[in-house]
């Protein structure tokens, strides 16, 4: 049998190219709204996954895009 980990590499690789296809994200849709840590957001735009960390620091470079 195949390690479950060479699928969970392939879901973040496929995922990855995703998120770079998309120029505007907007992870506007929790996906454990249940959950206060180790969260994840959905971009509703390319259906690309981020953690919640990761969205942290783009929603500020973002902020800091707009301020220069
Ligand atoms: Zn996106």
């Amino acid at each position: 049998m195949k390690p479950n980990i060479d699928r969970v590499f392939e879901e973040v690789r496929e995922n990855q190219k995703i998120l770079e296809s998309c120029s505007d994200h907007d992870f506007s849709i929790d996906l454990n709204p249940d959950k206060v840590i180790d969260k994840k957001y959905r971009c509703s735009r390319c259906g690309g996954v981020l953690g919640g960390i990761s969205r942290m620091w783009y929603l500020k470079g973002r902020e800091h895009e707009r301020k220069a």
